[in-house]
């Protein structure tokens, strides 16, 4: 885990990691028939999108997916090619670039369907189109009642030659809950509207799983799995035993000074922790402003010279106090706050349990303006 190098506040991406990650998540898709779309929104889930993607595409995806018409532009200026979907949009988003960058894009209303039968006829160019209906979820989707006349206007406008349906798709609400019954609702409003969607003339693929359906739902695999978080390693259904998925980042810093202080001695803002004994602090050069939640002050853990120490008294904006009792440790030496947890090191999985969300928001909040980004890998 250590090289030479000293970072004030850095995030190793692993790309031998995510390839891992993607080889497993592709397996069970091709096990049974289906190909994968690997998600990168959010910037790769904070790890890097264009680096996460060229990864995932030499491991055995096939596509990728974001939210943002941004984020699938700045995966065609980084010079990938694959196909990239594209599924969230704001009413000041323009679809000619999208359409003009080969983006194929989602549509959940007659409105956006409309939207991008314009572009695609301002450029005279087919456009890519993912119908997604909402079986449930009740976020983004076209609802039941709405889909007959979707499917019907896409049916027109492909045979117009505007579009070109590629997919109807949908996205599920409780797949990390095994056995949740929300789940088989879904899939079988899903194949109530892939078979509207047939009725109505098109000849689309079908896409649903998420990483945990990925995981857990075979029978969910359709054409197309769309895993995110397990590609970065994270488990979402650890419950369902062990997957081998390699978490992919790592946030490291290092000590910044050393010091020695007396019994009675208090530490940081507010002076919420004491010396109970004369012993070693070591400051590290990163604090809430990089990411490290103020609210694990007092109950978090760094990995430093071979072991866990604690972290006392408050995380500060740009710093924070360790504990290492009777070790001296050097200046310069590597601190790592989250890994893998191989050799012990505390993982974003853990911080999440202590915050009480999830480790999706702890890697998507980790890359800030003064942290680094280090993709270490084979190329
Ligand atoms: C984020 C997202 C995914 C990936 O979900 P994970 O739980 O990270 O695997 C798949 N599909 C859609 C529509 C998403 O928004």
């Amino acid at each position: 885990m250590s090289d030479q190098h000293v970072y004030r506040a850095d995030l190793r991406i692993d790309v031998d990691a995510i390839r891992h990650n993607v080889g497993v998540l592709a397996g069970r898709a091709r096990a049974s028939g289906a190909a994968t779309m690997v998600v990168v929104k959010s910037d790769g889930y904070g790890h890097g999108a264009p680096e996460v993607a060229r990864a995932a595409l030499s491991a055995g995806a096939e596509r990728l997916g974001v939210a943002a018409v941004e984020e699938a532009l700045q995966l065609r200026e980084a010079g990938i090619t694959a196909p990239v979907l594209c599924w969230l949009f704001a009413e000041s988003d323009e679809f000619v670039p999208a359409i003009r960058a080969d983006v194929e894009l989602s549509a959940s209303s007659q409105a956006t369907l409309a939207r991008i039968v314009d572009a695609a006829a301002k450029l005279g160019r087919t456009a890519t189109v993912h119908l997604k209906a909402d079986t449930g979820l009740s976020r983004s989707g076209c609802p039941a009642e709405l889909w007959p006349a979707l499917v019907e206007a896409a049916a027109k406008a492909e045979a117009e030659g505007w579009i070109r349906v590629e997919a109807v798709w949908s996205h599920l609400a409780c797949a990390d809950e095994l056995g949740h019954p929300s789940i088989d609702q879904q899939a079988e409003r899903f194949a109530r509207a892939y078979e509207q969607a047939r009725a109505a003339g098109l000849d689309p693929i079908r896409h649903l799983a998420n990483s945990a359906a990925t995981l857990t739902r075979p029978d969910l695999h359709f054409d197309l799995v769309r895993p995110g978080i397990a590609v970065y390693g994270l488990d979402p259904v650890p419950q369902a035993g062990d997957h081998g998925l390699v978490p992919a980042m790592t946030f490291r810093s290092s000590v910044a000074l050393t010091k020695r202080v007396e019994a009675g001695e208090s530490v940081s803002y507010g002076h919420t922790w004491t010396a109970g004994q004369p012993t070693n602090l070591a400051l590290v050069p990163v604090g809430y402003a990089d990411g490290v939640p103020r609210s694990l002050s007092g109950r978090m853990q760094v990995w430093l010279a071979g072991k866990r120490r604690p972290v006392v008294g408050r995380v500060c904006m740009d710093q924070l106090v360790v504990d290492t009792g009777q070790d001296a440790v050097a200046e310069g030496s590597e601190v790592v706050l989250f890994g893998p947890g191989d050799l012990g090191e505390p993982t974003a999985a853990e911080w999440a349990e202590q915050l009480g969300t999830i480790h999706y928001e702890i890697v998507t909040g980790m890359y800030r303006p003064r942290v680094t980004r280090t993709v270490v890998g084979a190329r």
